[in-house]
């Protein structure tokens, strides 16, 4: 993702307000952190996952065959990115699992499984041009929402769920919007008439240090839901979550609010080994995993 100003996009802000009761309540299965940590390690163990490279083919089976044992609705959105100017053109895929299809009313959990084709970031001037790990700015997203899967597969929550996990969020060069996204942007633009009640974004959720701020598009495009996770999370105690705007971030979600999905993105961008060669697992902890899962199946399972 990329920092951003609000001059930078424009966005719809009608967004019709979405109903979050009418359904049955039930209790809230348990989110396991360890193994969301495994999903974690197992990306990393595939290398870098950037797009054209053979982590990104690995990955790209592994997480279909993740998702197909907990669902018979997986599928992929097959797309290729190509930019003449810079003799680019890479072949990415969304991944798309879908729980209790039969039910109208849908949540979008969301996530990115690439990752960074160089640590433009890092201190190291020499290291720059290599591609990052992505043990947080990639795997931790994914590595909850695959726990989330494997729960939600076994008890059904209050909605039907998507789970999708985006391709090409992050090979563009700072501060050019077009390098970013590609993934929610194909998605958002080909989405026809699906419309889910609101959307969760993953993104930097394994940092050992978590602080999560309100991210300022989400807060300002989809505040009613801001305001929920923000008191479900002081419901369940977690002091990570923290009650002010810090940052505006073009990440994934910004797409589908532009296409009028009201979607927030939850990201811990206080992390220093953002975009460098030290985004690795040993900087990520099961237990903020841990947090995050239990936040999402509250929201998933929990009525009020
Ligand atoms: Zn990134």
């Amino acid at each position: 993702m990329n920092l951003t100003t609000k001059r930078d996009i424009f966005l719809y802000s009608c967004f019709l307000p979405f109903l979050l009761y009418g359904c049955t309540s039930s209790s809230q299965p348990k989110f396991d952190g360890e193994r969301a940590f495994a999903n974690l390690l197992e990306q990393c163990q595939f290398g870098p996952r950037n797009p054209g490279s053979e982590g990104h083919q690995k990955t790209r089976k592994y997480l279909l065959d993740k998702l197909q044992r907990h669902t018979n609705f997986v599928k992929t959105q097959d797309f290729v990115y190509s930019d003449q100017e810079q003799k680019i053109k890479l072949e990415l895929t969304n991944i798309i699992a879908s729980f209790y299809p039969e039910k109208n009313k849908r949540v979008l959990l969301c996530a990115h499984w690439d990752t960074r084709p160089f640590a433009d970031r890092d201190p190291d001037t020499t290291l720059q041009a290599q591609p990052i790990l992505g043990a947080n700015d990639g795997a931790s997203g994914v590595a909850v929402l695959l726990e989330i899967a494997r729960i939600i597969s076994q008890k059904e929550p209050l909605w039907g769920v998507d789970i999708i996990l985006f391709d090409g969020e992050d090979g563009g060069q700072e501060g050019d919007l077009n390098g970013f996204c590609w993934g929610s942007k194909y998605f958002a633009k080909n989405k026809g008439d699906y419309q889910p009640e609101f959307g969760i974004l993953l993104d930097m959720v394994g940092d050992k240090d978590l602080a999560i701020y309100k991210e300022g598009y989400s807060s300002r495009y989809a505040t009613r839901l801001v305001d929920l996770v923000w008191s479900r999370a002081k419901s369940l105690g977690l002091s990570c979550l923290k009650d002010s705007v810090k940052y505006f971030m073009y990440d994934d979600h910004v797409p589908l609010l532009t296409a009028g999905i009201p979607v927030i993105d939850l990201i811990d961008f206080d992390y220093p080994h953002w975009h460098t060669t030290s985004d690795t697992p040993d900087k990520c902890s099961s237990k903020s995993l841990q947090k995050i899962g239990d936040l999402i199946l509250n929201i998933l399972y929990q009525e009020n």
